[in-house]
């Protein structure tokens, strides 16, 4: 189980991902130290072996990601924690896959990042023509990764409802089933400092008390300036 400290900076990606700032990985930490964070922890998009999806490093940039991170690990290791994750989707297809990357030396982490999700065909959400119930499969997918255990936090679990307009008891109870998982396997959900700022993809109707014990405040930083940006917020 992740355990969650006061003065963290979680969830932040690297100019590996193709859309983040040109910012490098020690800046970040800098940065973090300067501000008075206690633990940084990089959850940059996870490479999928051949390289089927865009937004993200490259599968050849892993190895390079991971021994970077671990240098930085040792050289700051008496002014700021470093915790080296990976965010990713959860795609049934890749079971084998996560579970190599959870016994990848040097990588402590993966979050569950449902950007879209696999169909019972093994297609792939992003060709849906109907993209209104989007949410349904998202859900789905996020209780099933919970269940593999592969995943200690998920990240913006309620922006899986960016496409929907009200809120609806259907979505309630989408959005119960996955706070109910999380709670059963001891996997923490992410109120994401990044989709507070988009219309629709923060739903404070999913954030009910019961989910006070299981959050953790993830900031999303794509950039430095975005970093110490929500740091400031949050304080
Ligand atoms: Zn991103
Ligand atoms: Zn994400």
């Amino acid at each position: 189980m992740y355990q969650s400290i006061k003065n963290e900076i979680f969830h932040v990606h690297t100019w590996r991902c193709k859309h983040a700032a040109d910012d490098r990985d020690y800046e970040y930490v800098e940065k973090a130290i300067d501000l008075g964070a206690g633990r940084i922890v990089f959850t940059d998009h996870c490479p999928f072996p051949g390289d089927p999806f865009r937004s993200r490093m490259d599968m050849a940039q892993l190895e390079e990601y991971i021994s970077t991170l671990s240098q930085l690990k040792a050289k700051y290791a008496s002014r700021i924690e470093l915790v080296a994750g990976l965010e990713t989707e959860y795609l049934p297809s890749y079971n084998n896959y996560y579970s190599e990357l959870k016994k990848t030396e040097g990588l402590d982490l993966l979050i569950l990042g449902q950007h879209m999700f696999e169909h019972d065909d093994g297609s792939l959400s992003f060709g849906d023509e109907d993209k209104s119930v989007e949410y349904v499969g998202l859900c789905r997918a996020i209780v099933d990764g919970i269940k593999t255990g592969y995943f200690d936090v998920v990240a913006h679990p309620d922006r899986s409802f960016r496409r929907c307009k009200t809120w609806t008891a259907d979505m309630e109870r989408a959005g119960l089933e996955i706070i109910r998982e999380a709670q059963k396997n001891n996997v923490l959900l992410e109120r994401n400092f990044s989709s507070m700022k988009h219309k629709k993809h923060y739903w404070k109707q999913f954030w009910s008390e019961e989910t006070l014990e299981i959050s953790i405040y993830g900031y999303d930083a794509h950039s430095v300036e975005e970093m110490e940006a929500f740091w400031k917020k949050k304080k």
